[in-house]
């Protein structure tokens, strides 16, 4: 009896290592496995439910709008901020991911807030930031191909588009998102349109592994100009900023041919690599003091379900038009110029997509 004292007295303790108070719902922060699971299994025994936001931090809107899905949707959103070194291959600066954790709990706190107003919402009551040796308790995390390790591989899909050019990074993103799902455990996990193809392996998983929880995606919030919020997009500056809004009106030239009617490969995606094209040659053609250089590495017209390259679309069931471009770093930053997080020198890979709708 003594015992079970001292453990629910333990157990509450763990429970709220640090509390942020927002008028009467307060935001637990987690970085270990059981207090969390501890709070999870009292809101089940409440008839709570929990909907379930992965981040690797650095909140922006996109994040954001998918935590008032979540609190649209469920009693009380959990969110994650983790940066997974497990999705970044060996040649991939971990280190340079910005980490913003002051920001991230007021953004959160700011929209707890926000919720206050809304009834019948629900409220963003933990974040889990648990450390590497918490998420991988093993062994030490492996960016090799090779690696040895506890691993969720999604195969072919995994291996296809950003798969092909990052191909560790469906495996980290897997892997990191099963551990994640198994100690949250929650009834609906939320996902930004804006990364499509992890949309596709994260449903594949869970339908494959009879995960008890329902994948909700949320649209690609996006700058007014077009192009999609992005955490790594502090490191692009203003003259790369700019230019790095050709992929999304490249993506679009796509998807009006497919509005006008257009079902072959080749026409719905020549005028995309007409725009592409163009802007590069644009970019060439400049003084290195005044240009922003890019790479393609895909424009992409996949089918839905399994992300395979398709020669006609199917208006039964439509497609994903998606892209990646390279922003290479600026060859010759100006006195005064802003260059963005990293004064310019670092690469930005940036991806978007379209999802081509069926048409009955
Ligand atoms: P990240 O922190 O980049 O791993 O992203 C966490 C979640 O936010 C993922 O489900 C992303 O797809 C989603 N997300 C990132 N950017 C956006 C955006 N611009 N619009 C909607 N969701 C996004």
């Amino acid at each position: 009896m003594a015992f079970s004292i001292f453990r629910a007295h333990q157990a509450i303790l763990q429970w709220r290592p640090c509390t942020l108070s927002t008028f009467g719902r307060t935001i637990h922060t987690f970085r270990e496995v059981q207090p969390l699971r501890t709070f999870r299994k009292e809101l089940r025994g409440s008839q709570k439910t929990v909907g379930f936001v992965p981040t690797m931090g650095a909140l922006h809107e996109g994040h954001m709008s998918l935590v008032r899905q979540a609190a649209a949707e469920n009693t009380d959103v959990f969110v994650s901020i983790y940066v997974n070194p497990t999705q970044f291959g060996v040649n991939e600066d971990l280190d340079s991911y910005p980490k913003t954790w002051q920001e991230d709990m007021d953004k959160l706190q700011t929209l707890n807030k926000e919720l206050e107003s809304d009834i019948g919402a629900g409220r963003i009551t933990a974040v889990f930031a648990p450390t590497t040796k918490v998420m991988y308790p093993t062994l030490p995390p492996s960016s090799e191909i090779s690696g040895s390790g506890s691993f969720v591989t999604v195969t072919p899909l995994g291996s296809l588009l950003e798969g092909a050019s990052r191909p560790v990074f469906f495996r980290g993103v897997a892997t990191v998102c099963m551990k994640l799902f198994n100690i949250v455990m929650p009834e609906r996990v939320y996902f930004g349109q804006k990364d499509v193809q992890q949309t596709v392996v994260i449903r594949r998983m869970v339908k494959d592994f009879h995960l008890d929880t329902e994948v909700k995606i949320g649209p690609t919030e996006r700058e007014a100009d077009g192009l999609a919020l992005s955490s790594r997009n502090v490191y692009l500056g203003a003259r790369r900023r700019e230019v790095g809004v050709v992929l999304s009106r490249t993506l679009k030239a796509a998807e009006k041919k497919y509005l006008q009617g257009k079902r072959l490969r080749a026409d719905i995606l020549w005028p995309a690599n007409e725009v592409s094209t163009s802007k590069m040659m644009e970019q060439d053609d400049l003084p290195p003091s005044k240009r922003a250089r890019i790479e393609v590495d895909y424009i992409s017209l996949a089918d839905p379900d399994t992300m395979e390259e398709v020669d006609v679309v199917d208006p039964s069931k439509g497609a994903i038009l998606s892209g990646a471009i390279k922003m290479l770093p600026l060859e010759e930053p100006q006195e005064g110029e802003d260059c963005g997080l990293g004064g310019g020198v670092v690469p930005v890979r940036l991806i978007d997509n379209i999802i081509l709708q069926p048409i009955d």
